[in-house]
C-alpha cells in the first residue's frame, strides 16, 4: 500500500451518525473487502488497502433507471442513483459539472489512420473550471456536508485546487489548498482567483501528498475535509461519470478501446468501475473493451512497471510538462496494471515533444486546445496505432481532461504570428498572404 495512507486513518472529526448518501452503503476495503460505515476514512484499519463505496443498487429497474437518467439534469446528477450522494442533491449550491462533449473525431482519424466515424474525443475542457477534476470535487462536497466538515483543501498538481475553490466557493466552505510551488501561471492564477487560500509547497506533488497526511492527523486539521486523501473514496467516484456520459452519448454503448491519462490512476480505475457497474445494471450490452493507461515519459511509473511485466510500481521523480499528470508514486498504479491486463489494453508514455505535437494535431484537426493531459492521451493514442496495439477499426475514445489556457507556456515557443504586416494591400501581398 502506498505510503501517503498509511500516517493516519481516521480523522478526529466524528462524522454524523446517519449520512445520506444516496445508493452508497458502505466503504468496502479493495484488497481484503472489509466493510466499514460510510465516514471521513480511507485506509482500511486491517490491511491498509484503500476504501471505495460499495453500493446497494438492488430495487432498480433497467429501463426506468435508463428514463430517469435520460430525463435529468445536463450535468453529472442526471447519474445521481449510481452516485455517492442525497436524491436532492441537484438542488444543492454546486458547480453542476459534466455532460462535456464526446466529439467525433473524423479529421483526426484521417490523420491518425483510424477507420471514419470510430474515433471521439471526451472533451472535459469544457467543465466550470476546465478539468474533469471538477467532477471528483463535486462527490467530495456531498461527503464533506454529510460529515460536517467546514474547510475544503486538497493536495494538487493544479486543476484539482482549482475545482476545490471554485466549488467551495459556490457551496460555502472556507477553502485552503496546497500546490507545488512552482506550478504553470495558468493554473496558480485559475486556483486563487476564487478567493480561498492557496499555499504553494517547496517540494513536488508527493512532497505535497505527504505534508498533508501529516496535517490530517493533526489538530491543526481538524474540520478539515481533504478531497482526495480523507474524502477520497467519494471524490474518486466522480470519475465513474466519464464512463457512463461515454457510453450514453454513444447510444448506451460500451465502446471498444479507451485512452485515458494517469496521474494517481484514481480516474482510470474508476472509469473501468463505471463501465462494469453499467454492464451489471444492463444499462449496456455486455462486450469487452480495453482501457489504455496514457503517461507523460518524464513521469511514467505505470507505464515502465507495465513494460517491465511488474505487479508494483516504483516511484518516480517527475519531469514533464506534463505537470497535471505529474505523480511519481500513483496510489491506484497496481490497480491500473490489473485492469490494463486484465482487459488486454496497455500503458504507454510520450516525451515532451510528443505531447506538444499532439496537442498541436488536435487543435489543427478538430479545433480542441487540449492542455498537456490531453496531448499525452492524443500522443499516447497515435503511438499505439502506430505499433499496432490500438486497432484503427473499432470504436475508440480519447480523453482530453483539460483546456489548453491552463498550459499556455507548453505551446508558447512554438506558435505565433505568421506575419507583421504594415496595414496595406501591399505589404499583405508582400508576405505572400493573397
Ligand atoms: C487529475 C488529472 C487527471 C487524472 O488524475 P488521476 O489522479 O489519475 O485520477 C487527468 N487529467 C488532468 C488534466 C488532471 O488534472
Ligand atoms: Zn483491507
Amino acid at each position: 500500500m502506498a505510503a501517503q495512507t498509511v500516517a493516519s486513518t481516521t480523522n478526529s472529526t466524528p462524522a454524523a451518525n446517519s449520512v445520506d448518501l444516496g445508493p452508497a452503503a458502505a466503504l468496502s476495503c479493495r484488497e481484503c473487502g472489509h466493510r466499514v460505515p460510510l465516514g471521513p476514512v480511507f485506509a482500511c484499519e486491517e490491511c491498509f488497502g484503500p476504501l471505495e463505496i460499495a453500493y446497494d443498487f438492488s430495487g432498480y429497474d433497467t429501463e426506468e433507471l435508463r428514463k430517469r437518467i435520460e430525463a435529468g439534469p445536463a450535468n453529472i446528477w442526471r447519474y445521481a442513483p449510481l452516485l455517492p450522494v442525497p436524491a436532492d442533491v441537484a438542488d444543492k449550491p454546486n458547480i453542476n459539472p459534466g455532460w462535456t462533449k464526446l466529439v467525433q473525431a473524423d479529421n483526426l482519424a484521417r490523420e491518425l489512420g483510424v477507420d471514419a466515424g470510430k474515433l471521439f474525443v471526451k472533451d472535459d475542457s469544457g467543465n466550470p473550471t476546465h478539468s474533469f477534476k471538477d467532477r471528483v470535487v463535486a462527490q467530495a462536497i456531498e461527503a464533506a456536508r454529510a460529515f460536517n466538515f467546514t474547510t475544503l483543501s486538497c493536495s494538487s498538481t493544479g486543476n484539482l485546487a482549482g475545482a476545490v475553490g471554485a466549488a467551495a466557493a459556490r457551496a460555502g466552505f472556507r477553502s485552503c489548498v496546497f500546490i507545488p510551488h512552482d506550478l504553470e501561471q495558468g493554473k496558480v492564477v485559475m486556483a486563487a482567483v476564487y478567493g480561498g487560500e492557496l499555499v504553494g509547497i517547496e517540494g513536488n506533488y508527493d512532497d505535497v501528498n505527504r505534508f498533508c497526511s501529516e496535517l490530517i492527523g493533526d489538530p491543526a486539521g481538524e474540520g478539515w475535509g481533504f478531497v482526495n486523501v480523507n474524502l477520497r473514496p467519494y471524490y474518486a467516484e466522480g470519475s465513474k461519470t466519464l464512463a457512463y456520459e461515454i457510453c450514453e452519448q454513444l447510444g448506451w454503448q460500451l465502446p471498444d478501446q479507451l485512452v485515458v491519462p494517469i496521474a494517481s490512476g484514481s480516474q482510470l480505475t474508476k472509469i473501468d468501475k463505471g463501465l462494469q457497474e453499467l454492464i451489471k445494471l444492463g444499462l449496456v450490452e455486455d462486450k469487452p473493451y480495453k482501457i489504455f493507461g496514457a503517461q507523460a515519459e518524464g513521469c511514467s511509473p505505470v507505464s515502465v512497471a507495465y513494460k517491465a511485466g511488474h505487479d508494483v510500481v516504483r516511484p518516480q521523480k517527475p519531469n514533464t510538462i506534463a505537470k497535471s499528470l505529474a505523480i511519481g508514486n500513483p496510489a491506484d498504479g497496481p490497480y491500473v496494471l490489473d485492469i490494463a491486463r486484465r482487459t488486454g489494453g496497455a500503458v504507454e508514455d510520450v516525451n515532451d515533444e510528443q505531447v506538444v505535437d499532439a496537442i498541436k494535431l488536435l487543435a489543427r484537426t478538430e479545433g480542441i486546445f487540449a492542455e498537456t493531459a490531453g496531448g499525452v492521451t492524443v500522443g499516447v493514442a497515435k503511438k499505439l496505432i502506430e505499433n499496432g496495439l490500438l486497432d484503427p477499426s473499432l470504436t475508440t475514445v480519447v480523453l482530453n481532461t483539460g483546456d489548453g489556457l491552463k498550459t499556455l507556456d507548453a505551446v508558447a515557443s512554438d506558435t505565433g504570428l505568421t506575419a507583421t504586416i504594415r496595414p496595406n494591400l501591399d505589404s499583405f501581398r508582400e508576405a505572400g498572404l493573397g
